[in-house]
């Protein structure tokens, strides 16, 4: 690998990776539920919508939340549904048992992934979180557990940063890729934001938004585009 270089493509600049009043509002139509603590915006579309929201690692109630990047874009949480209901995670976590530089690659990412929370610990002014101490998210360092998790951190952090993140969004390239705005009808964008919080946080995330199936946009595509029926929630709880 070449020595490091600026990359401005993917990461989002410090000023716009605060949330406004607007962007919470998209995220909650995403999600279809309100959304809380979400502290930083990491990764958006083109067009300027969030792709990824950063959570803090304490929410305001106290509890301790360790899955810090969340992948809140509905045609982008659908296609990487796809890519986990066609078993995608089996093949990876038996890669990582054979391909030692992938799983060194791999356990780097996990350290990325809490220096980054650290980051946003401490710009968000939430502290040592030490219940979730050395703990990531969606099965790192080791096992791939949930590939929106990791979707999520590479759009957080750009690529080269989690090699099976990278690789999972290069392979939902035929529903989403980076350079265009798949936003127009992806969600509900007519009357009232939800406003109640109904949700409640599993121990990886905001789980009510795996497997929601997303609007096909290629119609051409070869792939399997049905929704399985039982999303693979990659130890999200209810
Ligand atoms: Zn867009």
């Amino acid at each position: 690998m070449a020595a490091p270089v600026e990359d401005n493509s993917a990461p989002a600049s410090q000023e716009s990776r605060k949330p406004s009043a607007h962007d919470l509002e998209i995220l909650s139509r995403q999600l279809g539920r309100p959304v809380r603590d979400v502290v930083e915006i990491p990764a958006r579309c083109v067009c300027g919508n969030p792709l990824v929201a950063a959570t803090a690692p304490r929410l305001s109630n106290g509890t301790p939340f360790p899955t810090t990047f969340y992948l809140t874009h509905p045609v982008i949480t659908a296609a990487v549904s796809r890519l986990e209901a066609g078993g995608l995670m089996n093949e990876m976590n038996e890669r990582l048992t054979a391909d030692e530089p992938l799983a060194a690659a791999y356990r780097s990412a996990h350290e990325a992934y809490l220096q980054a929370r650290d980051e946003i610990a401490g710009r968000a002014g939430t502290g040592d979180v030490p219940e979730i101490a050395g703990v990531s998210a969606g099965g790192m360092p080791t096992r791939v557990k949930c590939l929106h998790v990791l979707v999520g951190h590479s759009l957080a952090a750009g690529p080269g940063v989690n090699p099976l993140g990278d690789e999972a969004i290069g392979a939902i390239s035929d529903w989403w890729t980076a350079d265009r705005c798949y936003c127009d009808g992806a969600w509900d964008s007519a009357g009232e934001a939800p406003s109640k919080d109904l949700s409640r946080h599993g121990p990886q995330g905001l789980p009510d938004i795996v497997g929601r199936p997303a609007p096909v946009r290629k119609s051409k595509s070869s792939h399997a585009t049905e929704p399985s029926g039982e999303p693979s929630a990659g130890g999200l709880n209810v």
